[in-house]
């Protein structure tokens, strides 16, 4: 049977994309042999990275003006390959909403000295800045933002004003394509692909083609994205793989109804698990203080001892529900519910939360 999986990532893929890969890992499109066995200049790869990146921009609403890659290394990479372009000794401003926001200020600090514009750390991430509380530096090389806090459970719904002509970069790993945004809005946009785009192994980057011009040279060539954008992200052997699997969930989400639809989804099955939750506010203690930064993707709380949460836990593990353990510097009980987590797996989540609740 299968399990609802509630792993933060990598995380739940929709059946239909699995099932698809079944079909075609052994045997591409007639080719006598797999999709694996391919080269990365054949016509029939090219062909996938092209749509690939045609659909992104599609659903996404990035113009011509932006290009995208694939890259390897996580978006951890990203967190050092952002400033060692960009930054060059000067200063960019970073908004730190959680941990991986601060592992992206670490890296930048190699590269120049990055402003913390604003930090939620001394209450341990519990919700995000107030806008007013965000002091910008004088005229940033860009600033830097972590759309969704996959560990904290926090999400930014609205992205607060920056100043006029500083790019906008952002993390949003755990969050791309599972609502519509103002793509224009933003210079530089990293996603590691394992909570809702596809598998591991690929982080998906799109950069305003302006910036290009901005780009330090003399860097290392497989860390210039110049190299990358040049080269169609063709310039060693991509994750081959894994952009195919990504084609493959972006083609599921166009077929789904695109972002709109995707968001409806979202919203609502947000609605059904903070409905449950704060019915029980001593029992499902949310961790996130304010409910305008409640994540829409991570779900966190606390319950009353780590006794009922670690029972909490093994019940549902056995009734089939999968990967409800927080991060460990959060504890209790994270959901990840990424765009592959059907509304269905939230309503029999809240039942057995119902039950549970009753029962202990
Ligand atoms: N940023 C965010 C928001 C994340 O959630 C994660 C991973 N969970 C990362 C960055 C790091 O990604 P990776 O493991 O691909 O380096």
């Amino acid at each position: 049977m299968r399990k609802w999986n509630f792993n933060p990532g990598p995380a739940t893929l929709p059946l239909s994309v699995l099932e698809k890969l079944k079909e075609n890992t052994v045997e591409y499109n007639g080719l006598g042999m797999s999709i694996l066995e391919i080269s990365h200049r054949s016509k029939e790869f090219e062909a996938i990275l092209q749509e690939t990146k045609k659909l992104y921009h599609e659903l996404l609403g990035f113009s011509d003006d932006y290009e995208t890659i694939f890259l390897g290394g996580g978006a951890s990479l990203q967190f050092a390959m952002v400033p060692m372009n960009f930054l060059d000794g000067g200063v960019a401003d970073y908004v730190v909403t959680g941990s991986w926001a601060k592992k992206a200020l670490k890296e930048a600090k190699l590269f120049g000295s990055p402003h913390v514009a604003a930090s939620t750390e001394s209450e341990n991430f519990t919700r995000l800045p107030k806008e007013e509380e965000i002091k910008y530096s004088e005229n940033p090389k860009y600033i830097h933002f972590t759309s969704n806090n996959t560990i904290y459970g926090t999400q930014w719904h609205k992205f607060p004003k920056t100043p006029e002509g500083v790019p906008v970069f952002c993390d949003m790993s755990s969050d791309i394509l599972s609502r519509r945004f103002d793509a224009s809005k933003f210079s530089l946009i990293y996603a590691g692909a394992q909570k809702n785009l596809g598998p591991a192994g690929v982080t998906v980057i799109t950069i305003k083609k302006d910036l290009i011009s901005k780009m330090k040279d003399g860097l290392p060539t497989m860390l210039s994205y110049k190299t990358h954008i040049e080269n169609n992200s063709l310039y060693n052997t991509p994750p081959v793989y894994a952009i195919y699997v990504v084609k493959l969930v972006l083609e599921w989400a166009k077929e789904i109804g695109g972002l709109s639809k995707i968001e409806e989804v979202n919203n609502k099955k947000a609605e059904v698990l903070y409905g449950t939750m704060d019915k029980y506010p001593d029992y499902y203690r949310g961790t996130v203080k304010d409910k305008g930064s409640r994540s829409f993707m991570n779900v966190t709380f606390r319950m009353p001892s780590e006794e009922l949460e670690a029972k909490f836990i093994k019940e549902a593990s056995a009734k089939g529900f999968h990967g409800l353990k927080g991060h460990r510097s959060v504890g209790g009980i994270r959901v990840s519910m990424y765009n592959a987590m059907p509304l269905e797996g939230i309503e029999k989540l809240c039942e057995f939360m119902e039950d549970f609740k009753k029962n202990n």
